[in-house]
């Protein structure tokens, strides 16, 4: 298990204040795109930071680190941390201050959209429209935001590109930097006259319609339909999809298993019972077999989500009231069995 306290070398009673100045330290100093930067140790100092500093996380973190038990947070590359569940604004504001966000973050492309469908659809497959609202480069001014592309030299960078900013680093302390133009976001250059289209954003928003073919016995899951995220110049984000899939009556979901409870009464037990259940418009045939006891379960391979089984699971009743016929054969059978 990862020592987060360790790797933001900072106490186990570490206040919330204490936990942001170490990881802002550490973060600018191990930022892989910093000389001398390390992003493996980068990744695992915004992993620590990510559990730390949220309360709830911290707590469930403390809890397991004294038990000593298996810990494992997985993220793939760095790249998916910006793209993912990472975005707490703490660390957003902690990463804008450091790094210049809003000049450096390489915008994310991909539109997240989640899906929610029956349990019946995702067993038998289905198709879905879907509205997704895509920022497409604008065909007008072709993304440069001016009318016609015509462009002029920017006024405040003089065609640089760069401008010195003042920044506090201390209550009356100031640095200067030399960054990219605001005016022109770093190109040197300016429209002449703003495009009528795109108001000079040079990208507008265009509501798509998507149809989404779900193959049959699905398990949740995360389906990627390349190119149909958001558009900049020179590419394009993918649309992902991620699919709820909500629990539908008789049936349990647990992992990619269907659990269906059947009753049958305590004869049917004993002497096992051939049985007809529904399973999404069809029937299927269950064979008890004799001798079943409470919860004993049939497992009927490939009925469920992907890879997955149905299983059925015996819940034996007893009746309450026995006709008169019923009690002496029942109290035969007990000479029987004795
Ligand atoms: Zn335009
Ligand atoms: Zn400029």
């Amino acid at each position: 298990m990862e020592d987060y306290y360790e790797i933001l070398g900072v106490p186990e009673n570490a206040s919330e204040e204490e936990i942001k100045k170490a990881f802002r330290e550490l973060a600018k100093k191990y930022h892989p795109d910093r000389e001398g930067g390390d992003a493996e140790k980068f990744k695992k100092i915004v992993e620590a930071y990510r559990i730390l500093s949220d309360q709830k996380l911290r707590k469930e973190y403390d809890q397991k680190r004294n038990f000593q038990s298996t810990f494992t947070f997985d993220f793939g590359d760095i790249g998916d941390y910006f793209r993912e569940s990472f975005f707490n604004e703490d660390i957003f504001d902690a990463f804008s201050e450091i790094f210049n966000f809003g000049e450096r973050r390489v915008k994310d492309l991909n539109i997240y959209y989640e899906l929610t469908i029956k349990l019946e659809e995702a067993v038998r497959g289905t198709a879905k429209e879907i509205y997704v609202s895509r920022e497409t480069i604008c065909h007008n001014c072709r993304g440069t935001g001016a009318e016609n592309g015509r462009l002029k030299i920017c006024h405040v960078c003089k065609g640089s590109g760069k401008e010195t900013r003042k920044t506090k680093a201390w209550p009356g302390i100031f640095f200067e930097e030399l960054k990219s133009c605001r005016n022109c976001r770093g190109s040197g250059k300016i429209p002449e006259i703003i495009c009528s289209h795109c108001q000079g954003k040079g990208k507008v928003i265009r509501q798509e319609k998507v149809k989404i073919e779900i193959p049959p016995k699905l398990s949740l899951e995360r389906m990627k339909i390349p190119g149909l995220g958001h558009e900049d110049l020179n590419k394009r984000g993918d649309l992902i999809i991620d699919l709820r899939i909500i629990p539908q009556s008789p049936f349990q979901i647990i992992g990619n298993d269907l659990i269906l409870d059947v009753i049958i009464n305590i004869v049917d037990a004993i002497l096992g019972k051939e049985i007809y259940i529904p399973y999404f418009g069809q029937e299927i045939r269950v064979q008890i077999p004799p001798g079943v006891n409470q919860q004993d379960t049939i497992r009927i391979k490939n009925y469920g989500l992907k890879n997955g089984d149905l299983i059925v699971r015996v819940n034996i009743e007893t009746p309450k009231r026995l006709s008169k016929r019923a009690r002496d054969l029942l109290e035969k059978l007990r000479e029987e069995l004795s």
